[in-house]
């Protein structure tokens, strides 16, 4: 019978950033993970490590959001100095174009709402107007009257993000087992076990990362996670020099030269197909942005699904009736791995989240229920 520090159910994005993050603090750790066939946002994401359209009336979240975008440059150079392999992660600052003055207004007040909610933390964001807007991105079309910015925005590749994860994970010991659906989990206060294909791990602690299958695994250790799934769709182009210096909401060019177009979201249930009018939307409004892309080859569109709470926030909490188990769970998997691996997986062996996470609680939902 394994036994480990901590078990990881899941080996996401999310799942494998807190067990990195547990093993570099010494945790022996197991990862579980379904495999192939699940729902996995962590294969079919945007990429973006984005702060400017994050806690509009949670404060909280933008702070969280911010704390992760500031540690991300460190965490992928350690993640390079573990394994060799580069995230493609930079930080140049983020553009959200706007197509007409309305959104332009909108937009507008959005920004000066985060400012107004970040406290004593400064936030600087500029709404850019064309000729401003051209210096910084030449290529922008006619039709956008202008863009909000922040220096806070980034982005990076999710798959060499998830792969550099695993390899850290392997490198140090971690032991991690694919093709494992976790269906029950024996539960008592800081003792868990699990059995999977004929063997038995069992750990003090236990992390729920499994992204859409939080929602069952939660019912097993005492936790309300009522995650849903939101479909979204992304177009991939082929490669091109350079052109995109930085990324904007819908549209960012990788480090490998692609453009990826994205941004929709739909209530799809557990369907991730594509369906044609979204990415004729999607595409109309690229090329309203950005004009030269009428003339880019699309190589790939797919859909996948967000890991979704009824709120739009992470869900971050340790079971009072089974202490020891946690779930980490939220829609921007990208963007929060940092804070997962360098924070949340220390609360972790802590035993016990700090104040600053009390927001992403699950007692919210029973406010919402009893509401
Ligand atoms: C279209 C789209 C665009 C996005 N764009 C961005 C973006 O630009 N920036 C950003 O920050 N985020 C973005 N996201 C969100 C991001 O992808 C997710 O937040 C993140 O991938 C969630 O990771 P996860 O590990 O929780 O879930 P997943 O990647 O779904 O992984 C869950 C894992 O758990 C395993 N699992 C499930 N159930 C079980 C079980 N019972 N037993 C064992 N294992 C199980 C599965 O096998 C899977 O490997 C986007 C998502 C989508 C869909």
């Amino acid at each position: 019978m394994p036994d480990f520090d901590a078990i990881v159910i899941g080996g996401g994005l999310v799942g494998t950033a807190v067990a990195y993050g547990l093993i570099r603090r010494g945790q022996k750790v197991g990862v579980l993970d379904e495999g192939d066939i699940a729902y996995r946002a962590s294969r079919g994401n945007f990429g973006l490590v984005w702060v400017q359209s994050k806690g509009f009336g949670v404060p909280e979240y933008q702070r969280w959001t911010r704390r992760s975008s500031e540690d991300w440059a460190g965490f992928s150079t350690e993640l390079l100095q573990e394994t060799g392999i580069a995230t493609g992660h930079e930080r140049p600052g983020g553009l959200t174009p706007c197509l007409t003055e309305s959104e332009f207004d909108k937009r507008q007040q959005l920004m000066e709402q985060l400012r107004s909610e970040a406290g004593d933390i400064p936030f600087e964001f500029d709404m850019l107007r064309p000729a401003a807007l051209k210096k910084m991105l030449p290529v922008i079309g006619p039709d956008v009257v202008g863009a909000s910015y922040t220096p806070y925005d980034g982005h990076a590749n999710p798959l060499y993000t998830l792969r550099a994860l695993h390899a850290a994970l392997l490198k140090r010991g971690g032991h991690y087992v694919p093709g494992s659906r976790i269906e029950n989990i024996n539960a008592a206060p800081r003792q868990f076990s699990v059995t999977v294909r004929g063997e038995t791990f069992s750990a003090p602690r236990v992390v729920l990362g499994a992204g859409l299958g939080n929602k069952a695994l939660g019912a097993m250790v005492g936790l309300n996670v009522p995650v849903r799934p939101l479909r979204g769709q992304i177009i991939v182009t082929e490669r091109l020099q350079p052109v995109l210096p930085m990324p904007t909401l819908m549209i960012r060019q990788t480090v490998e030269g692609t453009i990826m177009i994205g941004e929709s979201r739909e209530e799809a249930g557990f369907d991730d197909a594509t369906s044609p009018e979204i990415i004729r939307t999607l595409a109309e409004r690229a090329v309203k942005t950005f004009p030269f892309l009428r003339n880019v080859r699309i190589v790939r569109t797919w859909g996948a699904l967000r890991v979704m709470a009824p709120d739009g926030l992470p869900v971050y909490e340790q079971s009072r009736e089974f202490p020891g188990a946690f779930v980490c769970t939220c829609h921007s998997g990208v963007t929060l791995a940092a804070a997962h691996a360098l924070h949340y997986a220390g609360y972790v062996i802590d035993g016990a989240l700090p104040p600053e996470l009390a927001r992403f609680s699950t007692e919210r939902f029973n406010v919402l229920a009893a509401a």
